[in-house]
C-alpha cells in the first residue's frame, strides 16, 4: 500500500477507534463487540509499525483509557494505572517470551503469575492508618474519577486494613460483577421495567460510575485485587503479592497460578478456556506477568502499557484485513455462495484467506467491496465469516460486486426458490454439484442405484467417467471394475443395479433431478398430470399450475429448468442413453412382461422392497400397497398374513420371490448385459 493511503487509513481508524472508546469508556456503551474494537487497533497498531512516520503522540495505540469524566473528583495514580498489550495465539506469545529471555539475558525461561483477565473496571483503592480513604477509577490511566463512597458500598472491598505494610497501601483490583450477581441485576430491571445490561463490564462500569452511592448500594458489585500501585518493601514477586493481599482479607482469585516457561502456561490457558463458561465471573482471557519484581522494573513500561505482561485473549478474534476480491462458489447441492478473497491474516492463530458471506442478502446488507478493510471472524470450527466491511478507510470504494445470474462454474440457470436465502444453479451436470448430483440420483428414493455412494461418485467424477448424469448409463463393467476397491463382481452389480434404473417410473426421475422445490409428492403429482417428459418439458406455466402443489414460483422456476438449453441438453442426454422416463400406467410406459399390472409385495423377500418395487416397474408394473380388486399380481414371501389372504379371496394370481423373478424373466441372473447406450 503506498504511504499516502497507509496515512489515510490509519487517520480514519484512528477517528473510529477514538469514538468508539469515548462510549466505552465515558458512556459505558458499546457500538461494537471488544474482538470488533481490537481488530480495529490491531490493524492502527500494525499501520503505525509498517510506516513508523504515521505514529503520533496522540494516538490511541499509545494511550490508556479515555478522559475522566468531570463530575467525578480527579484521582491522580502513581505510578500511572495501564492498560495491557495483547497476543492472541502461542505464536505471539512465544514472541514475548523470547523478548523476555533475550532482554533481561535469561539462561532459562521466566517465571509468570498467570490470573484470570477479568472483564470489569480496574480501581486503585488506598488505606491509611488501616481505613479506606479513596477509591478511584483508572480513568486515563494518569488521573481516574473519585469514587469513594460508591467503592465503600461493595462489601468485597475492606473498609479496614491493618498489619504489616498496610498503612498507605494503594491496592488495584478489578470490580465487576459474577454472572450470577449480573443475571439477578437485569432480573431486577427487567421486572421493573427498565433496560437491561448489554454485558457485565458495562453493568459494572455503569454500577460504579453513579453520583448517587445508593446506586451502586443496590447493585451485586464483587472485587478482586490483583495488584499495589508499590508493592510493600520486602515482597519480591507477584505471586507473594498475591499471597500478601489475601492476608489482609482481600479477594483473590483461587485460579491465580505460577508457571515457568510457554508450556506451563499453555496448560493453564487450555484448561482456563475449557472451564471459562463454568467460572464465576465472565473473563475474555488471562493475564500473564513477570513474576519477578526487579526483573520486571528492568522490562519498565511503554507510555500505555508494561513490557513485562501481556493479556492472551482467548479465541474467538475478530481481525481487520482487506477484501482482494470477491467470488462465487458453488456447493455440492448447487447452493451459489459469495466468498471473500482476503489479504492473508491470522485469526486466533490460524491463517485466514477467505471468509463466507453466506448469500445475497448477507452480501448486499454487509456491503463488502473488494478492496474493503473489513472485520473477519473464526468461530470455533466455523469457516471464517466476514462481520461487517468498514469501508475503504483512505480511497475510493470499488463498485459493488452483482451476484450472477448465471452459475459462475457452468453457465447454468440460478434460481432462488421462494422462501429461501440462498440462488442455486439448476443445472444436475454443473461439476461443481455433480457429485451431490450423482448420489442424490442413485439414492433408494429416486433411481435406486444400490452400489454408488459417496466415494464412488468422488471416484466416477475425478477419473472423468461421469460428467453428467447420463454418463452413469455409459458405464460398463470393465471400466468400473479397474476402479480402485472395486471387484468384477460389485461391477456387474453395479451395472445390474443401473440397468435396472432405466425404467424407472417418471417421479422418480424427478426426483433424481433434484429440481429445486420438486420433492416425492409434487414429483408424483407431476408425473401422474403429465405421464412423460417430453410432455411435461413442453407443458406451459398454466398447464403446470393446473397441478396440485404447483404455484406461479415453482411453475416458473420448473419453465426455466426445462428450457434452459443447458438443463435441456441434460435431460435429452439422459433419453439417449435409453431412460424411459414415463409414469407408471402411462400409455407410453415402456412394455415389460408385467406391463399394465398393478403388483403387491407382502411378506419377507430376500431383497429389499425398493429394489423389488424397481424391478416390477422396470418390468412395466404399477406398485401399490393396498390388495384391490385391480391388483394384477401378488408378490408374497414367508410371514405374509392378511394382504395373501385377501388376494386369495379376491381371486388375484399370487407367487413367491423366485415365481416373480421367473415372471419378469431375471430367475437365476447374477449380472445384466450393459445396454448399448
Ligand atoms: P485491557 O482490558 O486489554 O487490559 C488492561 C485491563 O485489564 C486492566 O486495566 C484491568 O482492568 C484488566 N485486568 C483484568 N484482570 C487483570 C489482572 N489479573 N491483572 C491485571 N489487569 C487485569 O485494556 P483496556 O485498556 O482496559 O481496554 C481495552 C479493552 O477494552 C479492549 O481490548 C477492548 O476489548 C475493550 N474496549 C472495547 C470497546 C468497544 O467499543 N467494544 C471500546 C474500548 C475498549
Amino acid at each position: 500500500m503506498k504511504d499516502r493511503s497507509a496515512a489515510a487509513e490509519a487517520g480514519e481508524l484512528r477517528a473510529l477507534i477514538e469514538h468508539y472508546s469515548r462510549l466505552y469508556y465515558r458512556d459505558n456503551r458499546n457500538e461494537v463487540s471488544d474482538e470488533e474494537y481490537d481488530a480495529l487497533v490491531r490493524r492502527l497498531r500494525e499501520l503505525e509499525s509498517q510506516h513508523p512516520s504515521l505514529r503520533t503522540p496522540d494516538s490511541p495505540t499509545s494511550r490508556v483509557g479515555s478522559t475522566p469524566v468531570e463530575s467525578f473528583g480527579a484521582v491522580r495514580h502513581d505510578p500511572p494505572m495501564l492498560s495491557l498489550d495483547n497476543v492472541f495465539s502461542e505464536g505471539e506469545f512465544r514472541a514475548f517470551e523470547a523478548r523476555l529471555t533475550k532482554e533481561l539475558g535469561l539462561q532459562s525461561p521466566p517465571s509468570y503469575s498467570v490470573e484470570p483477565k477479568f472483564d470489569g473496571l480496574a480501581v486503585s483503592i488506598r488505606y491509611a492508618a488501616g481505613v479506606l480513604v479513596q477509591a478511584a477509577t483508572r480513568g486515563d490511566g494518569s488521573v481516574g474519577e473519585d469514587i469513594t463512597p460508591n467503592a465503600r458500598t461493595i462489601n468485597d472491598i475492606p473498609l479496614h486494613c491493618d498489619g504489616p505494610g498496610a498503612d498507605g497501601l494503594s491496592v488495584r483490583g478489578e470490580v465487576l460483577f459474577t454472572k450470577a450477581g449480573f443475571a439477578a441485576l437485569n432480573a431486577r430491571r427487567e421486572a421493573a421495567g427498565e433496560k437491561s445490561f448489554a454485558n457485565p463490564r458495562n453493568a459494572a462500569s455503569g454500577s460504579l460510575r453513579q453520583l448517587d452511592s445508593r446506586i451502586t448500594a443496590s447493585r451485586p458489585l464483587s472485587f478482586v485485587a490483583y495488584a499495589c500501585a508499590v508493592p510493600p518493601a520486602g515482597i519480591a514477586t507477584q505471586t507473594a503479592l498475591l499471597g500478601f493481599l489475601e492476608g489482609l482479607g482481600f479477594p483473590v482469585s483461587a485460579e491465580n497460578r505460577s508457571c515457568r516457561g510457554v508450556e506451563e502456561v499453555l496448560a493453564v490457558r487450555e484448561s482456563l478456556e475449557r472451564r471459562r463458561a463454568d467460572l464465576p465471573w465472565e473473563i475474555d482471557g488471562m493475564v500473564v506477568k513477570l513474576d519477578d519484581f526487579e526483573l520486571a522494573s528492568r522490562m519498565g513500561s511503554l507510555s500505555h502499557a508494561p513490557r513485562w505482561a501481556v493479556a492472551w485473549k482467548f479465541n474467538p478474534a475478530e481481525v481487520a484485513t482487506r477484501v482482494v476480491s470477491l467470488e462465487f462458489g458453488v456447493g455440492r447441492t448447487g447452493r451459489i455462495t459469495p466468498v471473500a478473497n482476503l489479504e492473508p491474516v491470522s485469526v486466533g492463530g490460524v491463517t485466514v484467506s477467505r471468509a463466507t458471506l453466506h448469500n445475497e442478502d448477507e452480501m448486499n446488507r454487509k456491503d463488502v467491496r473488494p478492496g474493503d478493510l473489513v472485520v473477519v471472524r473464526r468461530a470455533g470450527d466455523v469457516i471464517p465469516e466476514i462481520v461487517r466491511s468498514l469501508g475503504n478507510p483512505g480511497g475510493r470504494r470499488e463498485p459493488p460486486v452483482p451476484f450472477p445470474d448465471l452459475c459462475p462454474v457452468c453457465s447454468g440457470p440460478v434460481t432462488r426458490p421462494e422462501g429461501e436465502a440462498a440462488h442455486r444453479c439448476m443445472n444436475p451436470s454443473c461439476p461443481a454439484m455433480l457429485k451431490e448430483g450423482i448420489i442424490h440420483w442413485a439414492s433408494r428414493e429416486t433411481l435406486d442405484i444400490a452400489g454408488i455412494g459417496e466415494m464412488l461418485a468422488d471416484r466416477l467424477v475425478e477419473s472423468g467417467l461421469v460428467s453428467s448424469l447420463s454418463d452413469i448409463y455409459r458405464l460398463d463393467a470393465t471400466a468400473l471394475s479397474g476402479m480402485e476397491r472395486m471387484g468384477a463382481r460389485s461391477a456387474a452389480k453395479l451395472v445390474e443395479s443401473i440397468v435396472g434404473s432405466m425404467n424407472a417410473d417418471l417421479s422418480r426421475v424427478l426426483c433424481g433431478l433434484g429440481i429445486p422445490g420438486v420433492g416425492r409428492v409434487v414429483a408424483s403429482a407431476l408425473a401422474t398430470a403429465f405421464g412423460s417428459m417430453d410432455e411435461l418439458s413442453s407443458a406451459s406455466q398454466e398447464e403446470l399450475m393446473e397441478v396440485e402443489g404447483v404455484g406461479p414460483v415453482l411453475a416458473s422456476s420448473l419453465r426455466a429448468f426445462f428450457t434452459n438449453p443447458v438443463t435441456a441438453g441434460g435431460i435429452g442426454r439422459l433419453r439417449e442413453a435409453g431412460l424411459t422416463m414415463v409414469a407408471a400406467g402411462s400409455p407410453a410406459r415402456h412394455r415389460g412382461p408385467l406391463s399394465g399390472l398393478i403388483v403387491v409385495f407382502t411378506g419377507a423377500l430376500s431383497m429389499s422392497r425398493e429394489e423389488a418395487r424397481s424391478l416390477a416397474e422396470a418390468a412395466g408394473a404399477k406398485v401399490t400397497d393396498t390388495i384391490s380388486s385391480r391388483t394384477g399380481l401378488v408378490v408374497a414371501g414367508p410371514g405374509a398374513g392378511s394382504k395373501l389372504e385377501k388376494a386369495v379371496s379376491l381371486g388375484i394370481e399370487t407367487v413367491d420371490e423366485a415365481g416373480f423373478l421367473e415372471r419378469i424373466g431375471r430367475a437365476g441372473s447374477d449380472g445384466a448385459a450393459l445396454p448399448g447406450v
